[in-house]
């Protein structure tokens, strides 16, 4: 196996023997094999669009699936194995729609050579442990050819996330869909290294779009996120515990367990539900329980109830721990012995009824934490705001703003963030999304003139409000340059969808990003000189330094 999609790799060069996340040989590989199949779905996917006849079918499967092979949302080899046969299923139907449609239009046969993803078939799951073999990422062997392929295919990675959320609400936009094809399908071709820097940033555009097509999905399903206090003890009720980023999926636990009796609980990237509008008037929706993704291993543990995780992140279970009877996946998620809670059908809900049945035979979550933390600084809540952050600028009470947006994860190297939050000046706001909030969001940072010194946008995909935020910024103090603003970017990355957010970035204009706490491996030095050159990428560093040279606009 070679696996270094996320910040964890082995020696920040490449997992070769299991994955630092656990991942085993097996499911890289398959994954792999679930990419190379992709690429060939989008070879034909990329010649049907040519002649009309794509549908968004195609384009959902490829979202979908490349969902499936991010961090920690998948670990089930069987699911890999589905997908994989579905996909080629796909690429036959869709190959004898595009050979028809080719004839009719051109009056011959289409003959041309075609890259061996679009061409190699096998339903025999051995000879799809081979094939795995052959086609990973080591099998293009110019390393920064490699690197592009693969932050290319990563950033994408992050967009299917988002283009997928999306789409569960009903939102869908082919152009997303053509170019998770035109992408994939770009990765079987020799293109010339400006070629692939200029797909790489049309996947930052990209991803801009989705985001946004995500955000106009949620805030039009259940309100915008608005300032709320969000309660992090326990009810004396046995609870549900719902992790991820699926709305849809909260929307109906909700529903289901009102008047059950058992209370709704929030933890990692779910915590930012408490701030819609659709979710608070419920009044079994108790709060949040934990910190991010990587403490599940412990607080499943005390939270004694079911668990349902609707989407990334997913650690593997250790020995001693005893909620592999508790715990569920839905979506695109999966993990080896828990219970698949199924799609729902057209116009229907999922059936959340065994999670709940289970949930009444349980004991109440043990107490971990108390107290409230404040979040819901959404694009539309802070706009609200607008007036008075504006002035607080002016008159000098804001000095600054550092967007700490991005991931949490494992390596101590992570406490960098933390201690930047605590040393910045108490004229600085921080901006944050995604989990890498936990790091320092239940510190008592204070607030400037009654706004916090943190505004939690929300979850990863929520970035896009930080954008919408900074560019109002930008607007309003009528600057030529987003870089002109008094805003510092100092993120934190773990997986694939921070990528996506960080190509957004790019693609918006963002230069002199700190990066933490290291740099991807999938980066190879020449192109890292590119990304440094045009964009001024620099790696997170010491704390002091740091905040002495951002205070300095640098
Ligand atoms: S996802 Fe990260 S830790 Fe897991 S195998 Fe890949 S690079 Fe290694
Ligand atoms: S921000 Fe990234 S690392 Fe954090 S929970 Fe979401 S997907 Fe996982």
């Amino acid at each position: 196996m070679f696996c270094f999609q996320c910040q964890e790799t082995a020696k920040n060069t490449g997992c070769t023997i299991k994955g630092v996340c656990g991942k085993p040989e097996e499911t890289a590989n398959l994954q792999d094999l679930l990419i190379y199949v992709l690429r060939g779905v989008s070879v034909y996917g990329e010649k049907a669009k040519e002649l009309g006849i794509l549908d968004k079918k195609t384009g959902l499967f490829i979202a979908q699936s490349l969902f499936t092979t991010i961090t920690n949302a998948n670990w089930d080899n069987q699911r890999f194995i589905s997908l994989i046969k579905e996909g080629l299923k796909n690429r036959e139907e869709l190959k004898a729609k595009f050979l028809t449609a080719y004839k009719e239009k051109n009056g011959e046969e289409f003959s041309e050579q075609l890259h061996h993803s679009a061409t190699w078939y096998s339903d025999n799951e051995a000879e799809f442990h081979e094939k795995a073999k052959e086609i990973g990422i080591l099998a293009t062997e110019n390393e920064d050819v490699r690197s592009l392929r693969e932050l290319l295919i990563i950033g994408l990675k992050g967009v299917a996330a988002y283009a997928d959320h999306a789409a569960i609400l009903g939102f869908e936009k082919e152009d997303i869909y053509a170019f998770l094809m035109e992408a994939l399908a770009s990765t079987t071709k020799d293109l010339s290294v400006d070629e692939m820097v200029a797909m790489v940033m049309k996947c930052g555009e990209v991803a801009v779009n989705t985001m946004a097509l995500l955000d106009e999905a949620n805030t039009s399903a259940y309100g915008h996120p608005e300032i709320t206090e969000v309660n992090l003890g326990v009810r004396n009720n046995p609870g549900i515990l719902i992790s991820g980023h699926d709305l849809k999926d909260m929307e109906e636990l909700l529903k289901q367990t009102e008047g059950t009796g058992i209370d709704v609980y929030t933890h990692g990237e779910m915590l930012p539900a408490n701030y819609y509008p659709a979710f608070k008037k419920y009044d079994h929706f108790a709060g949040n329980y934990g910190g991010s993704w990587w403490h599940q291993n412990k607080e499943f543990e005390s939270f004694n109830g079911p668990i349902l995780m609707t989407t990334n992140c997913i650690i593997p279970i250790k020995k001693n721990n005893t909620y592999q009877d508790r715990i569920f996946t839905t979506g695109m998620t999966g993990y080896p012995g828990a219970k698949h809670i199924p799609d729902r059908p057209e116009s229907g809900a999922k059936d959340f009824s065994e999670i709940i049945e289970l949930a009444k035979k349980c004991d109440s979550p043990i107490e971990i934490e108390t107290g409230k933390i404040v979040g819901g600084f959404a694009h539309n809540q802070v706009l609200a705001l607008a007036d008075k952050v504006v002035d607080a600028v002016k008159s000098g009470a804001i000095k600054r703003f550092v967007v700490m947006a991005g991931c949490d994860g494992r390596q101590k190297a992570r406490n960098y963030f933390t201690e930047v939050a605590e040393q910045l000046p108490k004229d600085t706001v921080i901006l944050t999304a995604g989990c890498a909030k936990y790091r320092y969001n239940k510190l008592d940072l204070g607030d400037i003139g009654g706004i916090p010194r943190i505004l939690d946008a929300g979850q990863c995909n929520d970035s896009y409000s930080l954008a919408v935020i900074a560019l109002k910024l930008k607007e309003v103090f009528e600057l030529d340059d987003i870089n002109d603003l008094p805003i510092s970017f100092d993120i934190g990355w773990y997986e694939q969808k921070a990528v996506a957010v960080l190509l957004a970035l790019l693609f918006l204009g963002v230069k002199g990003i700190r990066l933490g706490p290291t740099l991807p491996a999938f980066v190879s030095p020449t192109v890292l000189n590119v990304l440094v050159d045009k964009f001024d990428i620099k790696p997170t560093g010491e704390v002091e330094a740091d905040i002495e040279a951002m205070m300095a606009g640098n």
